[in-house]
């Protein structure tokens, strides 16, 4: 638990036993310990809270959307409420050398809007947007959730892939890639479908990114996520004719009968119309009896979403699956169900997902083998809640005018999800062999939803090596005094 005054005695050796240098550099590093915050506080329509308010603590945990909270300490938490007060937070952090960190919806499961000293700005209250139906564009401010902009869109006809989430923010979704509904005949990664953005940058001033204006700000913009050197403001993101109908199919198997999945779903594949969605989990059966043994407690649930333009040809697309054995050898499931994204977003059942929150994903090109290989480690989950998911037959195209540049044909995410502190090294060991055990069959991570906080060099993993050092690059060119974070354990 944070206590301010220790925080102090620590500071104070720290000048004590430090030499000039360090002790130049330990200020630098902690200025806002002497920063007037109240001077900022009287220029800003939001909120300033300072490590020494006796409210620092509560604001610093709702930072963070999951309850396993980084023992991370920002010096300033400030809570901008408009486009003036992210400029004027900017120059204050960079006149105080107060490095700073984003929040929009503070869903990133590593806690990287949460950092130690310098500044952490919150435009979770920037979540206006316009719907330009003609143009098929949304304007949308960062902190807009994505179940909002699939709705509002709706109401045109038209929708977007937004993340299958109905509380995660646009702004570090689509900035880092982004995995959403029927992402495979919308562009693929959402990050594609960023068309502008207006950025406040290192010094101030508010640009316009685009395929023609700064491109290579744009080109950072569309995938650089958590690792990202300026404040996006707003985001102009393309939006495509919405599914007239949605249809659902669900298939439960054994995880013992993996391989009838496994093999039936490599020939489904072939066959697949790209706006069939297919996600596939490991998972405990919330209805086994609570004296099977864990292992037999484990199940393979398969999901199937056609979005398609009629009843008729959605269940054309589903038909495969109905008459494959994933249907004929499943142990139970449900064919054919009308659906729509407020279903989607909100499924009867289902674990909502808050806990204590771990995450780390590969992009793999061998879906079976993969997933033959963690299945026994599976069944040893330390948390019931913790499930395994793949999104098969991923869009993988990449764009030169993106950093975006890992991805591979499949997807899998281990969701690790557990309630009590004292079991987190438990879980986290669970995690660690768990990517030891995909990490031959892997082409990368995904940068939103790897776990960099234990394990830095992974951001590096997320891109090429070519795209990491260019991101580097034009991080020099908008951000030469390092006045924003870079990826966390990368400053
Ligand atoms: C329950 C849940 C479901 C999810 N589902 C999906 C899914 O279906 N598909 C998918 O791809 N991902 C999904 N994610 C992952 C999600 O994309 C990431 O967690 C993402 O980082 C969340 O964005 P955020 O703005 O809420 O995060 P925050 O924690 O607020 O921000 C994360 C980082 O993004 C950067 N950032 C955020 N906003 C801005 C901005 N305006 N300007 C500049 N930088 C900014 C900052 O560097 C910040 O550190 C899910 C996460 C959760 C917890």
């Amino acid at each position: 638990m944070y206590k301010l005054s220790e925080s102090r005695r620590d500071f104070l050796k720290k000048i004590t036993t430090l030499g000039v240098m360090g002790t130049t550099a330990y200020l630098r590093s902690s200025a806002s310990m002497a920063a007037p915050s109240g001077t900022l506080a009287t220029r800003l329509q939001g909120k300033v809270v300072s490590r020494d308010d006796t409210a620092y603590e509560t604001w610093r945990q709702a930072m963070v959307w999951q309850k396993a909270k980084a023992n991370r300490y920002p010096d300033l938490i400030v809570q901008a409420r408009s486009e003036a007060d992210i400029i004027e937070a900017v120059n204050y952090a960079r006149e105080h050398t107060l490095k700073i960190a984003i929040r929009s919806s503070g869903h990133n499961a590593a806690g990287t809007s949460l950092r130690n000293g310098g500044m952490l700005l919150d435009i979770s209250h920037l979540r206006d947007f316009k719907i330009d139906a003609e143009k098929k564009l949304a304007h949308v401010q960062p902190a807009l959730w994505c179940e909002q902009l699939v709705y509002e869109a709706g109401k045109y006809g038209l929708s977007f892939p937004a993340a299958h989430c109905p509380s995660v923010a646009l702004g570090g979704y689509v900035l880092g890639g982004s995995v959403g509904w029927n992402h495979a005949a919308w562009g693929g990664a959402a990050t594609h479908s960023i068309r502008a953005m207006d950025v406040i940058t290192a010094d101030g001033e508010k640009v316009r990114a685009s395929a023609t204006e700064n491109p290579d700000l744009y080109w950072a913009g569309r995938g650089a996520g958590p690792g990202f050197f300026g404040v996006v403001t707003k985001l102009e993101l393309e939006l495509y004719p919405a599914p007239k109908n949605i249809i659902s199919s669900m298939y439960i198997h054994p995880l013992n009968g993996l391989a009838t999945v496994t093999e039936t779903l490599e020939n489904l594949l072939k066959l697949k119309d790209e706006r069939v969605e297919i996600l596939l989990l490991f998972m405990h059966n919330p209805q086994a009896p609570k004296d099977l043994p864990e292992e037999e407690a484990k199940i393979c649930f398969v999901g199937v979403n056609a979005f398609a333009e009629s009843e008729q040809q959605a269940k054309q697309m589903l038909r495969p699956f109905a008459e494959s054995e994933l249907s004929s050898k499943s142990v139970f499931k449900v064919e054919y169900q009308p659906s729509n994204f407020s279903k989607l977003y909100h499924p009867e059942n289902v674990d909502s997902g808050y806990g204590r929150y771990g995450v780390d994903t590969e992009w793999t090109n061998d879906l079976s083998a993969s997933l033959h290989a963690v299945a026994d480690h599976f069944k040893k989950t330390p948390s019931i809640r913790t499930h395994i998911v793949a999104a098969p037959a991923m869009n993988t195209q990449l764009h030169d005018d993106a950093c975006f540049s890992r991805i591979g044909d499949h997807f899998i995410g281990t969701y690790l999800l557990w309630d009590d502190e004292k079991d987190d090294d438990s879980n986290y060991a669970w995690l660690d062999e768990t990517n030891r055990i995909l990490a031959p069959f892997s082409e990368g991570h995904y940068v939103n939803e790897t776990a960099g906080d234990r394990f830095p060099q992974r951001y590096q993993d997320c891109y090429s090596p070519k795209n990491w050092q260019g991101l580097e690059q034009v991080r020099k060119k908008y951000d030469p005094q390092k006045v924003f974070h870079s990826f966390l354990g990368n400053d």
